[in-house]
């Protein structure tokens, strides 16, 4: 692999018996060393994300609330999810994954997080599943490094980007754009940077029209130093959770398209995992592998190139580590 892959073995969030297949990670990995697509030495083992780095995007309040367990049951019922340590510990690992896979895609161009992309949590709630939000807490990671300026976050899940958007709502430092059902969870959405409201049942070629030309206006408008791609398998025709109807290589499409537009303008990439509700896991966990799989594909066939604008002069709060500075 020219990429790496970033993985832990606790990043399975025992949900037990629940509509979101938490396993579906180490499946993953498992079929990615089986089909020899990668190779053990191309995973790279997270820490979890330091306290301080969560509090850059969380309140202190619903930080030490899943600390200690002590969130009350609306807050539960909120997340959708049982608490749990283990839990817990699986976001805490999510989040320090995605911040290293942000670190290796500023370094080798794209990198993958094999989980994450908790992108309805809000600074001091969570829900849709998801407590702490990798994604956030990642882009200020690597701007507080001075690593990076202006991050872009693409989000592809059939589920708007509701705590992405509220969290960058007023910073204009970090463009968010979501591509989602519109009438599906979260209601209400606070407004994305871009939002693209697609009706119930859209296939894969109205999908692949509404989404690049905006996509790529995007990216020539706003120059990110970084783009974090939210690749959700939720899309998918036979989610249970989404009422788009992709199949498997309009969605594998929809990733290269990504990784594509941001490779030819020089822009890393960093991937997190998101939603996948298939009826069958073997679905689920195959829309996943493509992802990584299209990554591969578009570092092959688009040699780097390095990006005219940098954001490493003049970021603000920068403490002179370096871009490519791994923990
Ligand atoms: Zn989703």
């Amino acid at each position: 692999m020219p990429l790496k892959l970033v993985y832990h073995n606790h990043y399975d969030l025992h949900f037990g018996a629940h509509v979101f297949p938490s396993q579906k990670y180490r499946l993953i990995c498992e079929t990615l060393l089986r089909e020899k697509f990668a190779a053990a030495e191309d995973f790279l083992v997270p820490e979890p994300a330091a306290d301080e780095d969560v509090l850059r995007v969380h309140t202190a309040d619903w930080v030490r609330k899943l600390k200690t367990g002590t969130l009350t049951l609306s807050e539960i019922t909120k997340l959708e999810v049982p608490y749990s340590r283990e839990m817990v510990e699986a976001v805490w690992l999510a989040a320090g994954g995605t911040i290293l896979a942000a670190r290796h895609a500023l370094a080798d161009g794209i990198a993958v997080n094999v989980g994450g992309g908790f992108h309805h949590a809000f600074p001091g709630h969570g829900e849709g599943f998801c407590a702490i939000h990798d994604i956030a807490v990642a882009v200020r990671r690597v701007q507080a490094d001075g690593a990076v300026r202006k991050a872009m976050v693409v989000d592809t899940d059939v589920h708007q980007g509701n705590g992405t958007a509220a969290i960058f709502s007023d910073d204009p430092s970090v463009f968010t754009f979501s591509i989602h059902q519109e009438h599906n969870y979260p209601d209400p959405k606070p407004p994305s940077t871009v939002d693209l409201h697609l009706p119930d049942g859209v296939g894969d070629e109205e999908y692949l029209r509404t989404l690049s030309a905006p996509l790529r206006e995007a990216l020539d408008e706003f120059r990110p130093d970084v783009v974090f791609y939210v690749g959700g398998a939720d899309p998918y025709h036979e989610d249970m959770l989404g009422g788009l109807a992709l199949s498997l290589a309009g969605l594998a499409r929809r990733d290269r398209l990504v990784f594509e537009e941001a490779r030819k303008r020089g822009i890393p990439v960093a991937v997190t995992l998101a939603g996948g509700y298939a009826r069958s896991i073997d679905d689920t966990v195959k829309i996943h592998v493509n992802t990584i799989l299209a990554a591969r594909d578009v570092m092959g066939a688009y040699p780097r190139q390095r990006q005219s604008s940098g954001g490493n002069q003049d970021a603000p709060g920068k403490t002179g580590q370096p871009a490519s500075g791994v923990q």
